[in-house]
């Protein structure tokens, strides 16, 4: 067990993880229980390193899938769970309140458009997409249009891992081939075209159509705004985005924007709406909530919305996680949300954005290359052919980083404390490993 000493520091686990058991017994995301796959035991972590069992220290490019902004074992963070823990850990939110919740509803409130100003706790990006659905689909029950149960998305994106959210996968390339009898039928319009093409309102023209053609079965659309995030890691221009926003108004759409990717600076705004200068009707936030501590998600919607919910009888939402609004997740939230608008994080991320830009750039030449892409604190080179995990993955760990790279998609989104010269050290692995599969591939 690993036992806080009261400075801070954290003494060594005794005895040392059990791969053989985690082998055979445990799943991690989006493996195979009969080939996982290499796997590598972290023992702890702190800034940007992850310190593995072995003592290599690792520069952390992924801040735990966008979550760690901050880096970890962060002392304000660590602080308000220890305040936290002995007031209470957790407590039903049927009936019952607390001060981290209504602390926090308040911040998001103050932080996002005044015109979100509603507010749903769960506890995961999923459920929170899920309860954005919900809203959409009640609040047209409540106009009396209970018909309308289809959404449109754009290809490409990614919206989470449960039913409802799977649906939303790249047709061709998501979930459909393996879950498509149980997923929702929506429509997707063409991929949004990339943010270093020129603008064309003709851009629009295909989701323009398609809203023409069947905006009456429609309840609104739902995407990623600028960034679309494990569908692709793909950028796109705000004027797309404000063109969503006005295909919307034209047909009295509701429009979700699940920035829980993208949310609390990582595009170089707070949230990467305001680049468009648009307000979404139904916001969804997650993974940096909690500056990557606990998993905690929330929902926001607007006055409109709720008097629409509330149109349907008796305007019950339907939903309720037992741990809604956990008290210790609300508490570390409420100190990651004080600590990112303390911080200097525009210049961190604008650094972050600079150096990944030049240094990324020099990949372009090589072979395997398909595409170079940068946007806040987001670097992503796209690849000709599929990385080979068993290979790829060993190899990024002994040039002393932790980039998690899928299909054609070698990509980081480091915590914003990261130094210059540890994100050196991730470009220059990138660079490296990507070199190295191609002579690979020339059988050198
Ligand atoms: C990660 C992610 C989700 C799902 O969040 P979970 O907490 O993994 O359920 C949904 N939407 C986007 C854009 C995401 O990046």
């Amino acid at each position: 067990m690993t036992v806080f000493n009261g400075s801070g520091a954290i003494e060594p686990p005794a005895v040392s993880i059990d791969l053989g058991f985690d082998h055979d017994h445990i799943w991690h995301p989006y493996s195979s229980m009969n080939a996982p796959g290499p796997l590598f035991p972290v023992a702890s972590a702190e800034g940007a390193l992850l310190t593995l069992e072995d003592g290599r220290q690792l520069v952390d490019g992924m801040a735990s899938w966008w979550a760690a902004i901050h880096g970890y074992n962060v002392p304000e963070l660590n602080q308000a769970l220890q305040h936290q823990l002995p007031q209470m850990a957790h407590v039903m939110f049927g009936g019952l309140t607390h001060q981290p919740a209504v602390t926090l509803a308040k911040k998001l409130v103050e932080l996002t458009v005044p015109s979100l100003e509603k507010v749903f706790f769960t506890d995961s990006g999923s459920v929170a997409v899920e309860v954005a659905l919900k809203m959409a689909l009640q609040y047209w029950q409540g106009q009396g249009e209970p018909g309308r149960q289809k959404f449109l998305t754009v290809k490409s994106g990614y919206h989470g891992d449960t039913f409802a959210t799977m649906a939303f996968a790249d047709p061709a390339t998501g979930m459909h081939g393996r879950f498509g009898g149980l997923l929702a039928d929506h429509l997707f319009a063409p991929m949004p075209p990339l943010q270093d093409s020129p603008w064309e309102p003709a851009a629009m023209e295909p989701i323009a159509q398609l809203l023409a053609d069947n905006h009456q079965q429609l309840a609104g659309i739902i995407l990623e705004p600028l960034v679309q995030g494990a569908g692709g890691m793909r950028m796109y221009r705000a004027e797309y985005l404000d063109g969503i926003r006005q295909l919307c108004d034209r047909y009295g759409l509701l429009l979700i924007l699940d920035e829980i990717a993208t949310g609390f600076g990582r595009t170089g705004s707070l949230f990467a709406y305001e680049q468009a200068g648009i307000e979404p009707d139904i916001l969804c936030l997650g993974k940096a909530l909690t500056g990557g501590y606990l998993t905690l998600a929330a929902t926001l919607t607007t006055q409109r919305v709720a008097d629409g919910i509330a149109g349907d009888g008796d305007g019950t939402l339907m939903h309720g996680p037992t741990f809604m609004a956990n008290p210790l997740a609300c508490a570390v939230a409420n100190a990651s949300i004080d600590l990112l608008l303390a911080s200097p994080w525009q210049s961190r991320v604008q650094a972050i954005e600079n150096q990944l830009h030049q240094q990324l750039e020099a990949c372009r030449s090589l072979p395997l290359v398909a595409d170079v892409r940068v946007k806040g604190a987001i670097g992503v080179v796209e690849l000709t052919e599929a990385v080979e995990m068993n290979w790829i993955q060993p190899r990024l760990v002994d040039l002393g980083v932790w980039i998690r790279p899928f299909g054609k998609l070698l990509y980081v989104m480091p915590p914003y404390i990261i130094s210059a010269e540890q994100l050196t050290l991730l470009t220059a692995a990138m660079y490296q490993v990507v070199d190295e599969m191609a002579q690979r591939s020339r059988g050198e």
